[in-house]
């Protein structure tokens, strides 16, 4: 998408270790109406897939997911980071690592939340290693719905993570950039 590959180029910055910081419109500071245009975009590609819910990992995915549930008309719901998942009982539990903060979560979504009539649209900000992709995948399997897809505003497609969802799980992934290649040096390039 021209649109979020040129506000990429300008309020981007590489920082250490492949991280790519867009706290200017997307991670801290949130531009909503720019936001929501790519929400309409998730909701022009998957318009035709049934989907039933949004669903999301906290904190980075909610803002996203929120206004791409706008189109679709259906709720959102966002899988919790938690170190305490004994205590919790009616939920599905997964492991993710988070590529930015180097450590391991447990992930939970209560079993009211998804259920196995639900077709489900999976919505995050990035893709990298896919461990988050994979981790709200196996939410949804465990409550027997479906995954319809994915929808990534910025997939790094330097990484391991397109791959391993779209080919090693078969999963339909959509992502509105696609980075090619990103350093300091030589800036950022796109997938064409
Ligand atoms: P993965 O699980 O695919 O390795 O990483 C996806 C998650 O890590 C996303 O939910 C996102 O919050 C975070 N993430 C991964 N790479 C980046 C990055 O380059 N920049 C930012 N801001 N977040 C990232």
């Amino acid at each position: 998408m021209k649109l979020l590959e040129d506000k990429i180029i300008t309020d981007g910055k590489i920082g250490e270790g492949d991280v790519l910081k867009v706290d200017g419109f997307l991670n801290h500071c949130m531009d909503v109406a720019f936001l929501s245009k790519l929400g309409e975009e998730f909701y022009r590609l998957y318009k035709d897939c049934g989907v039933t819910k949004i669903l999301t990992i906290e904190a980075s995915g909610i803002g996203i997911a929120c206004l791409t549930a706008q189109y679709f008309n259906v709720p959102m719901v966002f899988a919790k980071k938690t170190k305490t998942v004994n205590i919790f009982s009616d939920v599905y539990t997964s492991r993710v690592e988070s590529f930015t903060h180097k450590r391991v979560y447990d992930i939970i979504v209560s079993k009211e939340y998804l259920r196995p009539e639900d077709r489900v649209l999976i919505i995050d900000d990035f893709l990298a290693q896919g461990s988050a992709l994979q981790g709200l995948i196996s939410l949804v399997n465990d409550a027997g719905a479906e995954v319809v897809g994915a929808g990534i505003v910025i997939e790094k497609a330097f990484q391991p993570g397109g791959d391993l969802i779209r080919k090693g799980m078969g999963v339909r992934v959509e992502s509105l950039a696609r980075i090619a290649h990103m350093s300091c040096k030589d800036g950022i390039t796109f997938v064409d």
